[in-house]
């Protein structure tokens, strides 16, 4: 079974103990913000590496970079097989950074669309005006399964219902 099947197994699994899951996806949004916080810092850098090495550089367990590697996917230029990938499976981080922008606009995650490392790339006009070209897209990606009562992504320690989940 490949990775990503496990991830998504554990990540959505319907059945599981909802403490758990909601632990895990609490840790998993920290380490995100993390990950792309770091990304940005240098945005023409294309990282690559096996995913097991991707998951040492950014002291991550091996799922939790598989989660991420599917979040990003939509945003790289060059995807990754994620659907066959497995831990030695070399993969990149190499993202288009007006796509990302937007993929994060449709996530309403503000918190990713909002971090300072996006300052440096873009100006607070294109900024706008990339937020403008997405939201009159009508295109909205849930950022992942969040129920009403988990933490919320931002890492606010609020409810999702009552943080970032208020409107949707
Ligand atoms: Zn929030």
């Amino acid at each position: 079974m490949g990775i990503l099947k496990q991830w998504r197994d554990r990540a959505y699994d319907e059945k599981a103990n909802r403490g758990e899951i909601q632990r895990m996806w609490s840790a998993y949004f920290a380490k995100e913000k993390e990950i792309y916080a770091d990304l940005l810092k240098n945005p023409d850098e294309v990282v690559t590496g096996t995913v097991k090495e991707l998951a040492d550089k950014y002291n991550v367990d091996l799922m939790t970079m598989t989660g991420f590697l599917d979040g990003i996917n939509d945003s790289l230029v060059n995807p990754n097989p994620i659907e066959e990938m497995e831990e030695d499976t070399v993969v990149n981080l190499g993202f288009d950074k007006e796509r990302l922008y937007k993929n994060m606009v449709a996530a309403g995650a503000d918190w990713l669309y909002g971090l300072e490392e996006w300052e440096p790339i873009f100006d607070e006009e294109k900024r706008k005006e990339l937020y403008k070209e997405q939201k009159e897209s009508g295109t909205v990606r849930k950022p992942a399964k969040i129920y009403p009562n988990d933490p919320c992504p931002c890492g606010s320690g609020k409810k999702y219902k009552k943080c970032h989940g208020k409107n949707r």
